[in-house]
């Protein structure tokens, strides 16, 4: 097919996610690597968001390449009830690098299916019915997962299903009170939740799933004591702590899993993306030894066909090693600092910039309006003009690929890019919130 070809077809015949159909301008992509992918002009476009955030490692890594070969030429698959090496291995190897307490895997799909186990496994455990989880959140989209979310893309799905409770998340920039420290803010949504906790009667509650850092709402990185805080409200309860690291985790934040930053240790850890990032699709979740010896001698009622699918466990194996081969942490941390660097310089240049948040190689820049009245660029849920579209567009143009969620621009590239490599692209930024500053306040 010509390039023309593949974009017509793909507009005829794809449905494409979260969009409306009609206006669509897919690039046909022919080759990828590093950090970059080529359509079939030659143009080359920089991976600033590593796809769905998920490509951790970039495009062509030939270990993970070699690994996947290896697996279809010993078999693609077998069921998930028998013990094939990729599967039990990469297992091991998860559970080694959780606390002490964890104990074994199930393994998923993907994200959202991760979370849909998730909570089963506490419901469960438990008996209890009802889950919280926050609103500036994304789980998913299967009905279960959509349910927990609580950002606008939950909305098709409701009414939904009864006892997904949401409660507030410590989003402190648009935090109507002036907290004088962390510790007040923390002591402050803390308290909030514990009270919801009482009034939706403590003992009916399974479990409190949260984002880590929050991912595609705004990188919202929890102040300190704020996720201790949390496990103390489990444990008073008992409630199983759910940390999503569907996103954050695999060396995104600088630790290989987000909750290592806070000193806490949750029950269940689900993943996916970066686990295997993107080279074949999994997911799972990660169980303590306690939960999972509940299941010795009760049925752990979940299943899917492509559980633990030997080549993705393969896949992930490779990713897994090549996170100690290539020093990622290490890389993460060094190129982190200069992004971190880089993004306050915007705060401080840019009227349109509001706030910067950054961990590791995970980062936004929310626009607005005004930054003393801090009137986002764009409101909740709406942007009839199509005016974050036009700035993603502005940073197309110069073949800086990302995406936005409401008034915010995400920077979260592979995790092997070089300093070098980002300073280049962070200088596109620069000229482009330019433009936001002249053309769009
Ligand atoms: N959880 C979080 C935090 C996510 O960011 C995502 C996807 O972006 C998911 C779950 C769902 O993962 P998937 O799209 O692999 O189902």
């Amino acid at each position: 097919m010509t390039s023309q070809e593949i974009k017509e077809n793909a507009k005829k015949y794809v449905l494409q996610s979260w969009s409306r159909q009609g206006g669509l301008d897919p690039i046909p992509v022919e080759k990828a690597e590093g950090i970059y992918f080529y359509d079939y002009d030659g143009n080359r476009y920089t991976d600033m968001s590593s796809q769905l955030v998920n490509m951790n490692l970039g495009y062509g890594n030939p270990d993970i390449g070699e690994a996947i070969k290896k697996q279809v030429d010993q078999y693609c698959f077998i069921g998930p009830s028998f013990a094939a090496e990729s599967r039990v291995t990469l297992a091991k190897m998860i559970i080694d690098l959780l606390p002490d307490t964890f104990g074994k895997v199930f393994f998923t799909n993907a994200g959202a299916d991760a979370n849909e186990n998730a909570i089963k496994i506490a419901r469960m455990y438990t008996g209890r019915k009802k889950i919280f989880s926050r609103y500036r959140s994304y789980h998913g989209s299967s009905f279960g997962a959509g349910n927990l979310t609580g950002e606008p893309r939950r909305y098709p799905l409701e009414p939904g299903i009864p006892g997904f409770i949401k409660f507030f998340d410590p989003y402190i920039y648009r935090e109507p009170i002036e907290f004088k420290s962390e510790e007040e803010a923390t002591n402050y949504y803390l308290a909030k939740l514990r009270e919801q906790v009482i009034y939706e009667g403590p003992d009916q509650v399974a479990a409190i799933v949260i984002e880590t850092i929050t991912g595609s709402n705004g990188i919202i990185i929890p102040p300190k004591g704020y996720l201790p805080g949390v496990r103390k409200i489990c444990d008073e309860f008992g409630i199983v702590m759910i940390c999503d690291e569907v996103m954050a985790g695999w060396a995104r934040t600088g630790k290989m899993f987000a909750f290592e930053n806070f000193d806490v240790v949750p029950d269940l850890v689900t993943f996916a993306k970066g686990v295997t990032c993107g080279y074949v699709q999994l997911g799972g979740v990660a169980v303590s030894s306690k939960i999972a010896a509940y299941f010795d001698d009760h049925v752990l009622s979940c299943g899917l066909t492509y559980s633990g699918h030997p080549l993705a466990c393969a896949a992930g194996v490779a990713c897994v090693n090549y996170y100690t081969k290539a020093n990622i942490l290490d890389n993460v941390n060094k190129v982190g600092k200069v992004l971190g660097e880089k993004l306050e310089e915007f705060k401080e240049k840019h009227a349109c910039v509001g706030d910067v948040r950054y961990i590791g190689l995970f980062s936004c820049v929310e626009l607005v309006k005004d930054k003393k009245t801090k009137e986002a660029l764009v409101s909740y849920g709406k942007d009839p003009e199509g005016i974050m579209s036009k700035i993603v567009g502005l940073l197309k143009a110069r073949k800086f690929m990302t995406y936005s969620h409401e008034n915010m621009i995400f920077v979260c590239p592979p995790l092997i890019i070089t300093e070098a490599q980002l300073t280049e692209e962070m200088e596109k930024m620069d000229e482009v919130l330019g433009i936001v500053d002249r053309e769009f306040l």
